[in-house]
């Protein structure tokens, strides 16, 4: 049988299932992608619609004192929820275990090269399927209030200069020319020129779209409770009881992925990290909220121009898997942004989310095959890059289904390395 003819089903319809699934399909294979809900409506909707190539992992020195910190100031932008939950407690023992300089360098290494593919295919993408989810191709500026943390952005910044981006510090006086919404507050920045938006729901829906003009079938509604290997193939079972048969399995349900991992007897040290949205539109007659993609630094909150509103979005709250919107939290965000931005007052509250970011302890994805079962690949894992990663995780996972070998080096990625 030719690798295209073998039957791959994907579990999640996400950005990470949907990339792959197009470069699946756009080569031919057979391939059909299974949601428990609907297609994009999790992580992958309300997500900033920032494409950082350049963007490190979360894992960086002084992360763990920050989160210690946050027991006390449930505000902060990073929030562990103090509770007795043994998964979360060894999820941050590994974390902690791999917020080093050492270990950063090694996770830019790995991400680099996916970074610089994934920008040039996300280009690809959008001119050769005409996707119309308002790609903007003008980088972001990162902004700072305080001296102290302009000067670590600075090093930041000249850190990933040494991966090949080129980040540019930028003063005061130069970002208010170019983005007169900064308040006189702000003392300097970073401008990433690298980086792109896009509104993040349409570009799963629209690539969704291409995916079924290369025959790609989707199947909304339809959770998978088991998966088992039977000889050649492997057999899913969905919650009302129907069996599917495939020759591949990719596993791309983002941060709800662990009972299926538990099924396997795998213990996957996948945490949720919630984040929240506000799409915000200026009151009437009032100043435009925003031009360009701007990241409050000290804050760490997205604000994105979209369609019609500017997306405020951020904090990164450890507290299981939940949905619940903490409004303390969400407000943050807006009251962050208010200290930044001289539009903000009166903005008009266009709609709130919350979304579950599916992140490892290393700060790192997992892509590939997990060799104790074959025909099983993992797509999961990206955490605060996962719009970003998703072409090209897309393409490496196609490249491993039915090459057995992906272009890129992706041993850092590995699913079984926890
Ligand atoms: C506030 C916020 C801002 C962000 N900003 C950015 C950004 O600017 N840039 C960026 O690159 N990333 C960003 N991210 C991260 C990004 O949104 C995620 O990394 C990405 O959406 C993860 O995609 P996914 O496909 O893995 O997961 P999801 O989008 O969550 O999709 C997983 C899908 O799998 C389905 N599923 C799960 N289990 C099963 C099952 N058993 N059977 C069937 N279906 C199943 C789920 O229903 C879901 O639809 C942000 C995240 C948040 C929360």
């Amino acid at each position: 049988m030719q690798s295209t003819d073998r039957h791959t089903i994907i579990i999640g319809g996400g950005v990470i299932g949907v990339c792959c699934a197009y470069y699946l399909a756009k080569r031919g294979a057979r391939v059909t992608v299974l949601e428990r809900a609907q297609i994009g409506k999790a992580a992958s909707f309300g997500n900033a619609g920032s494409i950082t190539p350049d963007h490190p992992p979360i894992n960086k020195p002084g992360r763990v004192s920050q989160a210690l910190r946050s027991f006390l100031h449930p505000l902060n932008p990073l929030y562990v929820a103090p509770k007795l939950d043994p998964a979360l407690a060894r999820w941050l023992w590994l974390f902690s275990r791999s917020c080093t300089t050492r270990h950063l360098e090694h996770a830019m290494a790995a991400l680099a090269p996916l970074g610089k593919t994934t920008r040039a295919l996300f280009d690809e993408l959008i001119e050769r399927e005409k996707l119309k989810c308002y790609f903007r191709n003008d980088g972001y500026f990162e902004v700072y209030l305080t001296k102290q943390a302009w000067e670590s952005a600075r090093e930041e910044a000249a850190m990933v200069s040494r991966f090949g981006f080129h980040p540019e510090v930028i003063s005061a006086g130069a970002l208010r020319e170019r983005e007169p919404a900064l308040n006189k507050g702000i003392v300097g920045g970073v401008f990433h020129p690298e980086a792109a938006s896009i509104n993040p729901y349409q570009f799963v829906l629209e690539l969704a779209g291409r995916c079924e003009n290369y025959g790609a079938k989707f199947r909304t509604g339809s959770e998978v409770v088991t998966l088992r290997p039977s000889g050649e193939v492997w057999n899913l079972e969905t919650r009302d009881g129907e069996v599917l048969e495939s020759h591949a399995v990719v596993l791309a349900g983002g941060a709800y992925s662990v009972p299926l991992f538990r099924k396997l007897g795998i213990d996957f040290p996948l945490q949720p990290a919630k984040g929240y949205h506000r799409d915000c539109t200026p009151p009437p007659g009032g100043p435009e909220l925003l031009r360009h993609a701007c990241v409050l630094g000290e804050n760490m909150v997205f604000c994105t121009p979209m369609d019609g509103f500017v997306r405020f979005a951020g904090t990164l709250e450890f507290s299981g898997v939940n949905h619940e919107i903490r409004r303390g939290r969400l407000e943050q965000i807006t009251k962050a942004s208010a200290r930044y931005l001289n539009t903000t007052s009166g903005a008009v509250i266009q709609s709130e989310w919350c979304g579950l970011r599916p992140c490892l302890p290393d700060g790192l994805p997992a892509i590939g095959p997990l060799a104790r079962f074959p025909g099983l690949f993992v797509a999961t894992g990206h955490a605060m890059m996962g719009l970003t990663l998703g072409p090209v995780t897309g393409k490496l996972v196609a490249e491993c289904v039915l090459d057995h070998k992906p272009s890129l080096d992706i041993s850092a990625f590995h699913p079984g390395r926890f």
